[in-house]
């Protein structure tokens, strides 16, 4: 099946641009996915050999080429699927109906597949990008509980994928899901954004959040070519002895200046507020008063960024002054918070006012509280918030959808921790045994 199909596949060679976005988009996903590969820029001469050696331009890069000759022009308007097919990678569900459906492979449903699968549920993953969620994106992992050395969050991805396979959860990478029916003779069919869809008697959201992306003049423009939002771990490698400009006030961005500052000339980390102390850890503060060439700029925000082919300059704004200067900066990774998407599930599930699904008891008290708003066309249309429509009470976990359950980030109230996601995924699978026997 999958894992073995992956050992096998033969090494891949990525000719792109390092300012491309497509290319940078590539590089994340081969490094997240555990391909080994090989990048060559055009410029270069083995790159331009490699690509003259297969009647190839640089006006078609990126490319990815393999050792058995095969070629993929990899745009990225054509989307991951077919990448991850000409990889190998699994894509499509193999059976008719499972047990389990998680949607999302971070923490949260890496640990409902483990528990799932080995304690007999037939169950699948379906993930629209890579095994490891947000967690993925970190460079060490110090405060999940059995690692006090810490772990990255790709060590610690590929941990959970080798789990679960063994155990025997089918895991289906690059396919979204954005439709959720119930299924006559029970169950629910999850449809994904480019046609398919999977089919279980019971489900798991575990979809965390989306990272969020910098809103200022002219940032948009170098997503890829300089402005970085998931992709530290992949560019931490070109920005040896340049200085890379950091935004967020979290552990994440805490995490990501220490990562750096083993690379980089200097880190600077730019926080809006007047201390790092009210978002992040006290062990990464600590960590960071001790490195030098870390530099914390309080009171400022990014205002605007230019360049040419590539990020050049930012624009930095004083929050108390609303003075502004011009900073030289080719690099500028941003981690300033993400939000859950749950709006294709649909109107029948309460979310709190952030978007965040409400579950078991905290059903009725949001409702009494009336904290919580109905998103969606029937909360758009001013229609009564959801509710919990049966007689029994919701299971813990369990949204106003009955046999629909969620965990992690996405789920609100949630820890928003690594160890509270993998604490609510496996917590999840019992209560769909008990939700299926019921
Ligand atoms: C940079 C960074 C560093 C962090 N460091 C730490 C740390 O040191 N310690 C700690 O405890 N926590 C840390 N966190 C927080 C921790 O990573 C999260 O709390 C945890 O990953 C949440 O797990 P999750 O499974 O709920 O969601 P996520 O990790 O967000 O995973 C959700 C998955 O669902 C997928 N998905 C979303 N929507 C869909 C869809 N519609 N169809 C298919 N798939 C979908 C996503 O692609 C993703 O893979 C960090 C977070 C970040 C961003």
């Amino acid at each position: 099946m999958p894992a073995e199909e992956n050992e096998a596949r033969p090494a891949v060679t990525l000719v792109g641009d390092q300012w491309s976005p497509e290319c940078s988009v590539l590089r994340t996903f081969l490094t997240r996915s555990e391909v080994p590969y090989t990048w060559l820029r055009p410029a270069d001469p083995l790159g331009a050999q490699v690509l003259a050696d297969h009647g190839l331009a640089a006006a078609d890069t990126p490319v990815l080429i393999d050792d058995a000759g095969r070629v993929l022009r990899a745009s990225r308007p054509r989307g991951l699927e077919p990448v991850a097919e000409w990889l190998g990678l699994h894509t499509d569900p193999g059976g008719e109906v499972y047990d389990l459906v998680v949607v999302g492979a971070g923490p949260a449903g890496m640990a409902a597949a483990v528990y799932g699968a080995s304690e007999g549920l037939r169950t699948v993953v379906v993930e629209r990008w890579a095994i490891g969620g947000q967690s993925g994106l970190t460079s060490r992992i110090e405060n999940y509980l059995g690692f006090p050395d810490g772990i990255s969050g790709a060590d610690l991805a590929d941990r959970a994928r080798r789990q679960a396979t063994k155990f025997g959860a089918e895991l289906v990478l690059t396919r979204h899901a954005n439709t959720l029916q119930d299924r006559a003779g029970g169950g629910f069919t999850v449809g994904f954004t480019d046609g398919g869809s999977v089919a279980g008697r019971a489900l798991i959201i575990a979809t965390g959040a989306n990272t969020r992306t910098l809103h200022a003049p002219g940032v948009a423009d170098y997503a890829g070519r300089g402005v970085y939002y998931f992709a530290a771990l992949t560019e931490a490698p070109l920005c040896t002895g340049h200085d890379v400009y950091i935004v967020g006030g979290a552990n994440s961005a805490g995490q990501a200046a220490i990562y750096f500052s083993e690379c980089a000339r200097k880190v600077v980390l730019l926080v809006r507020g007047d201390s790092l102390g009210r978002e992040m850890s006290t062990y990464l503060i600590k960590q960071i008063d001790a490195i030098p060439t870390i530099e914390v700029r309080t009171h400022t925000e990014v205002a605007g960024a230019a360049g040419d082919t590539h990020l050049e300059r930012l624009t930095l704004r004083d929050t108390r002054t609303g003075t502004t200067e011009t900073a030289d900066a080719t690099w500028l990774f941003a981690f300033i918070g993400a939000d859950p998407d749950t709006a294709w599930l649909g109107p029948r599930f309460l979310r709190d006012a952030d978007g965040c699904l409400v579950t078991g008891n905290d059903i009725a008290a949001a409702g009494a509280a009336g904290a919580a708003t109905a998103t969606g066309a029937a909360g758009a249309a001013g229609a009564a918030e959801p509710g919990w429509p049966m007689a029994r009470a919701p299971y813990h976990l369990e949204t106003t959808v009955p046999g629909v359950f969620a965990a992690g980030d996405v789920r609100a109230w949630s820890a928003r921790r690594v160890a509270g996601a993998v604490g609510e995924g496996s917590m999840a699978v019992m209560l769909v045994h008990a939700y299926l026997a019921g």
